[in-house]
């Protein structure tokens, strides 16, 4: 793994060919706001699942009522919280800061990169897998933020001073992730929410508790895989993913705005661009044909995805509408890269290493030789014998 020596900023620049043109992204035509407002997209077959008090479950293995209860489940706090306050929150795309006062005084600090060690240290304490610092970058900020309720732009819950972002990486369930498409595997995504927000909001209360500034941030008011990339923690795959060191594509990523002083992490490189020129396990596992075949492309597919910068992008359109169609979310996208492995075994260690050089090629072909990314069925996630 190599750390990137030009400046975090310049170095997005190049990977993404910024252009002049680009623009920062309106929250408003993010897939899932646009559920709210675009009558092109019809979402009611997939947030009817859930309310599990209203939803039928299907027969078939992974869609049963018990799948469909444990998927919810994972998700409770998160909409808990969400709802708990609807002038505030409206819904997992909006703000959810939590925080209690702090105390009147900062506190003495030590040197900046003593204070990113403990802000890592308490954040690994409070469930983070990964951790990374860089400079906020206007650029991935929302132009606009979205209210559901009024359909309209809504004011940033940001202070303009705040210097700095903490990326905070929450890992999914690797055994769950293996049984998508399901609506058990679903609930991978839903505990990586709500371990996010327990993780987020502990930690900007913790640095409150400093003195300092702090704002919890899920999905709200900026892009995070940008952020993510530049505060070191992974590059971008053709699955329009972060594709960490750590636990591949299987990741869940919030944030926390701050002005504690920190020293920032540089960006890293693992070989993830060339591998994804060999390797379309993901868009040829992808059942809506979403992802792109070919090189980086720097006009979107369509309104949900920003302009002016060069990249491999998502279709959201009909990769939501497969979501729509199966009645809860897909990451095939996850299950078959070969990127998602358990990273405690020292053979995927020593595999991902090697996938950073000539080999690659040759690991592809192990990699499905071997039978990684294959679904395991969803009944068999339930039987005890397999929890590790
Ligand atoms: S989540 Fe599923 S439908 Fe969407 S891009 Fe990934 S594989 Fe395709
Ligand atoms: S499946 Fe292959 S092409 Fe897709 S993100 Fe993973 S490594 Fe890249």
């Amino acid at each position: 793994m190599r750390r990137i020596k030009t400046s975090p900023g310049q170095y997005l620049n190049q990977l993404f060919s910024i252009s002049k043109n680009y623009k920062r992204f309106n929250q408003r035509f993010d897939i899932f706001n646009r559920s709210m407002w675009d009558d092109s997209i019809d979402p009611k077959a997939f947030y009817v699942s859930y309310d599990i008090t209203n939803y039928k479950p299907k027969k078939s293995e992974g869609f049963k009522h018990w799948d469909y209860a444990l998927r919810n489940a994972s998700w409770h706090l998160t909409d808990f919280i969400g709802e708990r306050n609807p002038e505030r929150v409206e819904g997992f795309t909006d703000y959810y800061t939590l925080h209690t006062q702090g105390p009147p005084q900062k506190m003495e600090l030590p040197a900046p990169e003593e204070c990113s060690q403990r802000i890592k240290r308490a954040a690994a304490m409070l469930g983070a897998g990964m951790t990374g610092i860089c400079e906020i970058d206007e650029r991935w900020i929302y132009s606009h933020n979205f209210s559901r309720q009024t359909g309209e732009a809504k004011p940033f819950d940001l202070p303009e001073h705040l210097k700095y972002a903490i990326i905070i990486i929450t890992p999914m369930d690797y055994e769950l992730t293996k049984t998508i498409p399901s609506a058990i595997g679903g609930s991978s995504t839903g505990i990586g929410y709500t371990t996010s927000l327990a993780c987020a909001n502990g930690l900007a209360q913790f640095i409150t508790n400093l003195g300092y500034e702090a704002v919890a941030s899920l999905n709200d008011t900026a892009l995070s895989i940008p952020m993510a990339i530049q505060a070191g923690l992974g590059e971008y795959g053709r699955n329009g993913l972060l594709i960490t060191p750590k636990y591949g594509p299987r990741v869940r990523i919030s944030k926390v705005f701050t002005d504690l002083p920190l020293a920032i992490d540089q960006p890293i490189e693992f070989g993830v661009k060339q591998f994804c020129n060999s390797c379309r396990k993901c868009a040829d596992g992808c059942p809506a044909k979403a992802i792109d075949q070919g090189k980086a492309q720097d006009s979107p597919p369509n309104i949900s995805s920003h302009s002016g910068i060069k990249k491999w992008t998502v279709n959201a359109e009909k990769c939501f509408k497969f979501w729509v169609n199966m009645n809860t979310d897909c990451a095939i996208c996850i299950r078959v890269c070969p990127y998602n492995k358990d990273y405690s075994k020292w053979w995927n260690r020593w595999a991902i290493k090697l996938s950073d050089s000539f080999l690659r090629k040759l690991l592809l072909k192990l990699d499905n030789w071997l039978g990684y990314g294959q679904r395991k069925k969803p009944d068999e996630w339930w039987n005890l014998d397999n929890l590790k």
